[in-house]
């Protein structure tokens, strides 16, 4: 029998790890900006065209390469940063695989001039797919300039695979992002199909950030300096006061590089705590410089996991230093302060009396399930469909302890109660709020307990499905138009949906780069503050499944039914509960929220009996 273990061409290598390094048009600004950043460069200039699939061009006026080197750069495993596997344990540079340039190579058309200062003529070099097409002598300025074209040529499945620009467009404003916070001392700009989306000149950490993420920012940011032994922290975080109800802007740097770190996520959130609602997020920008030796980088070829050594050591030392500077501009007036000893001072009355105990005075007779009385619960109109329903759902309580009025007793009863789960039946038209979350209600078979926002998701959700199906949009025009500040990210995102949103009732203009007016809202919701409820739907929006955007339509409804929902810590009264029950059942599939989650449980009776050993 031969022998059939074959070693695969150098071409073909280098197309199957380049999967790896390279995903997208992202990666490519990515690791070529990175590149700029370790050949010295003060100044990087990115061009990108239809997001990034047909052209990536980035030059910078860093070292340069030799005619040599700017040769051996394609070949794969070749860096100029490390030599040996020692070096592996003090990486300073951001590169050092020696993967990048190989990898682009062999999946697209890649021109590359370079001079460094001491040559009289510079290098232009073009490979394709691998192959060297040309080597010449070339007239060009100091520093490197690489031009990435026909991005996936060879490899039609992963170019299928790429999104809509925008969402294309999003990764490469991330990089740009994540490339500039830690480098404010370097000029870097960003153009899209020739219109600049971001001029950033030379400056210090906290213009930089107010540079990339709006002016509004700068009155928040509180900074962060703590040098140990083992870790200087250094950086910027947001007062509470101007958290946001989306996630912010929260980013971890480790000797420049940006890094996930959900275990020291949990140390920054921690020292908010007690200080923020828990729907609010705080930002932070933290650079963390330590050791190279104490860090491990090479968990994996997207470098954005990094293992610590010390990682049980610098968690509580992230911790105490937010703390400390929260304490430090006063936003946390009396930090960990002990209360144990402190005195009991009774509360006494002028006249020496002591306060009487508070009375609680109960209308046994109200009963929040009587008809009259619509409460405004946002969203909650009702329409005819509700109305059958409705009488249904009176039917629920059927055979229970009630007292029905005469006039509901003359109610129409249907028998099918199927929308209910499990054809369960109430045993009492009890409600009780719990914890600012919960709805508790006795239903025959034991306790529903039913889930406050995702009831609501689910109501806001089917009369948004509704509105889009009959193309009858109602627009609440606003009294004061908002104006909307965005990222060029999320502008770029809120200009992608701006149809959907559209025929669902908002009125937005464009005003400006980057800068929206909102006219009206969808008139099914009672809005009181239109750019919180947009910001919280991009965010909604952006974290959804990215299969589950080709629904974009339906996508975008469930994003504003979850950005638009009435949050937990809501205070509900008993007649705004009974209008959220009611308009739930009348909903086509009350039992889960628009995005799959369920919306309420049952307690039986059992499990209340075995949990007295019954
Ligand atoms: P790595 O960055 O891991 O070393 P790359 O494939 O990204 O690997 O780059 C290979 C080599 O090409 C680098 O080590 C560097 O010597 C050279 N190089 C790449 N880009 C530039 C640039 N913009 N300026 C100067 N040299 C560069
Ligand atoms: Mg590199």
């Amino acid at each position: 029998m031969i022998d059939i273990i074959q070693l695969l061409p150098d071409s073909v290598a280098n197309q199957i790890a380049a999967g790896e390094v390279i995903q997208r048009p992202a990666s490519v600004v990515k690791e070529l900006v990175e590149n700029s950043l370790d050949a010295g460069a003060t100044e990087i200039v990115v061009h990108v065209k239809d997001a990034g699939k047909t052209l990536v061009q980035i030059s910078d006026n860093g070292c340069g390469m030799s005619p040599t080197d700017a040769r051996m750069a394609f070949e794969r495993h070749a860096t100029s940063k490390i030599s040996s596997a020692n070096d592996l344990f003090c990486i300073r540079t951001m590169g050092f695989r020696g993967e990048a340039l190989a990898s682009i190579a062999a999946i697209a058309d890649v021109e590359l001039r370079t001079k460094r200062t001491e040559d009289e003529v510079g290098t232009l070099i073009r490979v394709i797919g691998s192959e060297v097409k040309a080597q010449e002598a070339t007239a060009c300025n100091n520093g490197t300039s690489f031009m990435i074209k026909n991005l996936f040529f060879n490899v039609p499945a992963r170019r299928k695979f790429l999104k809509a620009n925008s969402t294309e467009l999003k990764n490469i404003i991330w990089e740009i992002q994540r490339i500039a916070l830690p480098n404010p001392d370097i000029k870097i700009s960003l153009f899209h199909n020739n219109s600049p989306l971001y001029d950033l000149p030379k400056t210090n950490h906290r213009k930089r950030i107010v540079d990339l993420f709006g002016k509004s920012l700068n009155q928040s940011l509180v900074l962060v300096d703590e040098k140990t032994s083992l870790v200087n922290i250094h950086g910027y975080i947001g007062q509470p006061k101007y958290a946001r109800k989306t996630i912010g802007e929260q980013f971890f740097f480790v000797n420049g590089r940006f890094m996930r770190h959900p275990y020291f996520h949990k140390a920054v959130m921690q020292a908010y705590q007690q200080l923020l609602t828990p729907d609010a997020f705080p930002s932070y920008f933290l650079f963390l410089e330590i050791e190279p030796g104490d860090i491990d980088i090479n968990v994996h070829p997207t470098k954005t996991e990094i293992k610590f050594e010390n990682e049980s050591s610098i968690w509580p030392i992230i911790h105490a230093a937010v703390r400390e500077s929260l304490g430090k501009h006063n936003v946390v007036p009396s930090i960990d302060f002990d209360q144990s000893g402190s005195i009991d001072i009774p509360i006494r009355h002028k006249s020496g009396e002591s306060v009487p105990f508070p009375q609680i005075q109960i209308n046994k007779d109200y009963n929040p399930f009587n008809s009259g009385r619509t409460p405004d619960l946002r969203g909650s109109t009702s329409t005819k469909s509700d109305k059958r329903n409705l009488n249904r759902w009176e039917d629920l309580y059927r055979g229970t302890q009630l007292i029905l009025k005469p006039e509901d007793q003359q109610q129409p009863i249907e028998e099918d109660a199927s929308f209910f789960p499990s054809g369960e039946q109430f045993s009492g038209k009890k409600t009780l709020q719990l914890k600012q979350k919960y709805i508790l209600t006795p239903v025959k078979s034991g306790l529903m307990v039913i889930d406050q926002k995702r009831a609501h998701e689910r109501i806001l959700f089917e009369k948004f499905m509704e509105v889009l199906r009959s193309d009858s949009v109602a627009t609440q025009q606003q009294l004061f138009p908002q104006t909307l500040e965005l990222n060029p990210a999320d502008s770029s995102l809120l200009l992608s949906i701006l149809p959907e949103l559209t025929s669902l009732g908002f009125d937005i203009r464009e005003f400006g780069k980057d800068t929206f007016i909102i006219n009206g809202t969808p008139g099914v919701l009672d809005v009181s503050s239109p750019e919180l409820i947009v910001e919280k739907l991009l965010e909604e929006y952006k974290h959804s499944p990215v299969d589950a955007r080709s629904k974009a339509r339906e996508q975008i409804a469930i994003s504003l039914a979850k950005a638009s929902a009435l949050d937990y810590g809501t205070d509900l009264k008993p007649a705004e509960i009974d209008h959220l029950i009611d308009n739930l059942f009348a909903c086509a599939t009350p039992n889960f929220s628009p995005d799959g989650k369920k919306v309420l449980s049952i307690i039986s009776l059992a499990d209340f009996e075995k949990s007295f050993n019954k």
